[in-house]
């Protein structure tokens, strides 16, 4: 009741809710008559989960943030959310986007702009800037987002919150509405760095519906039919009992990241964590990946094309809203006319484009050949060392408006986060300092880097570093 009343009091200012659940209160309920039965409950029991909107849920709309699937609701739920569900969370509501994921501030949605909680009249990053503003403003405890390039760490790092980038393969893709199969991934937010472990081992694993799921183990041991373990004081006490908690951990520090065009005072913040890492006993080394400034033009000629391809099924015949029409052509025409946006039209034009005869070698397979490269470079350093760091945005949060019509300063803000999708890595974003901004500061985000599957590791790190 209480996160229910807080959400309805910030909704009209913040907007991070597309939709909000009628039967938050039922099922906690049933939740709560389950405990008094002296039955087993999960992990996630009553916990309220946002869910953002181009993750499918079988009781409420999934719009993906786009006209064109304004009034589909999905016979299915995402594996994440029937996970979710499993371990007796409550999907609370809906969270907003960018239309399909493609944006950095939510103003891309169809429907409405996320405010940041921070200062309302800045953006909450995006495209999960819904999702990261709800955690921000208590108004769930933890939500899921996805990160195709940087859709959950940017947001986190905006408005203050722990965002976690999966390993691409580590949670089930089955359900999330696809923007670029090959980098997209279901992520997770929280308030601190164990409320975003526990949701990540609740919705991580092998998924037969989803055959680039992997195989590899849970992250953090739990399974439903366990009992809940305290790992929360696990992870206190490990921390507490040493006075240098980190001593022997490899800490590399990426010098591009801290090179031109970042925010000195997002600069002085990063460093000012990486020294706190030393105290805490990291050995740190600087490292260079040479290829980091490509990522940003492969990302977006790859996401691209990749889209391109995803959304030719809305055709308005097997998806959501049609348009009337005489014929045939006409229809599909119309149809994805009145029902894309346009940052979504542009992303098809650029991707069918790079996709053409006679320029595909010119520009897709070379980005391939340019992910392989930013691939290479990243299992050098991760050889070297065990996490790698940076921040996760150039700049705190800015203006709403200030980069709408201006697609390349909004694109270059996707620097810190692009590669690690090219790379298939996992990375945590937790809050490390603030900037001056808005009535109170901004908050800035650091991001740490781990080698594929060492999820665990970062887990620890940051909570020890939080
Ligand atoms: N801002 C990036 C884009 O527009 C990343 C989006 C995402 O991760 N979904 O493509």
């Amino acid at each position: 009741e209480t996160y229910l009343s807080r959400l309805k009091l910030a909704e009209p200012q913040l907007k991070s809710f597309i939709h909000v659940s009628n039967n938050v209160l039922k099922e906690a309920q049933s939740i709560d008559d389950k405990i008094k039965r002296n039955e087993n409950v999960g992990p996630l029991a009553g916990v309220l989960v946002g869910v953002k909107d181009n993750i499918c849920t079988v009781d409420m709309p999934s719009t993906a943030g786009s006209r064109v699937l304004e009034n589909y609701r999905p016979p299915f739920d995402a594996t994440a959310v029937k996970k979710v569900k499993e371990f007796d969370g409550i999907v609370v509501g809906k969270t907003n986007l960018d239309e399909f994921g493609m944006g950095s501030t939510t103003e891309s949605s169809s429907f409405q702009v996320t405010a940041n909680p921070w200062d309302i009249s800045r953006v909450p990053g995006g495209s999960s800037g819904g999702s990261a503003a709800a955690v921000s403003a208590r108004q769930c405890v933890v939500s899921l987002g996805s990160d195709t390039g940087g859709s959950v760490r940017q947001p986190a790092s905006f408005c203050g919150v722990v965002g976690l980038k999966p390993t691409y393969g580590r949670v089930s893709r089955y359900g999330l509405i696809a923007y670029a199969s090959s980098l997209d991934v279901i992520g997770c937010f929280g308030s601190s760095v164990a409320d975003t472990g526990i949701l990540l081992s609740a919705i991580s694993g092998h998924d037969r519906l989803d055959a680039t799921s992997s195989k590899q183990v849970r992250v953090l041991q739990i399974s439903v039919s366990q009992e809940v373990p305290d790992f929360t004081s696990q992870l206190i006490s490990a921390a507490l009992l040493e006075s240098k908690p980190l001593k022997g951990l490899k800490v590399g520090v990426i010098r591009e990241t801290l090179e031109n065009g970042v925010d000195s005072g997002v600069k002085s913040t990063v460093l000012g964590a990486v020294s706190h890492l030393e105290e805490l006993g990291c050995t740190l080394s600087e490292v260079s990946l040479p290829s980091f400034s490509l990522g940003l033009p492969a990302y977006y000629i790859l996401a691209s094309s990749e889209s391109s391809s995803n959304l030719s099924r809305y055709d308005g015949v097997r998806y959501g809203n049609q348009a009337a029409a005489e014929d045939l052509n006409a229809l599909y025409g119309d149809s994805r006319a009145k029902g894309f946006g346009s940052e979504v039209k542009m992303r098809i034009l650029m991707g069918t484009y790079a996709l053409s005869a006679g320029y595909y070698d010119a520009y897709y397979k070379r980005a391939q050949q340019v992910r392989t490269l930013i691939q290479k470079s990243f299992k050098t350093a991760l050889d070297e060392n065990d996490i790698l760091i940076s921040p996760a945005a150039p700049s705190a949060a800015y203006k709403i408006g200030e980069k709408k019509n201006d697609p390349l300063a909004m694109y270059s803000g996707d620097i810190m986060t692009v590669n690690v999708n090219l790379a298939g890595l996992p990375a945590l974003v937790l809050p490390c300092g603030f900037v001056e901004g808005g009535p109170i500061g901004l908050p800035v985000g650091l991001q740490m880097i781990g080698a594929a599957f060492d999820e665990g590791k970062l887990l620890k790190v940051g909570h020890i570093f939080e």
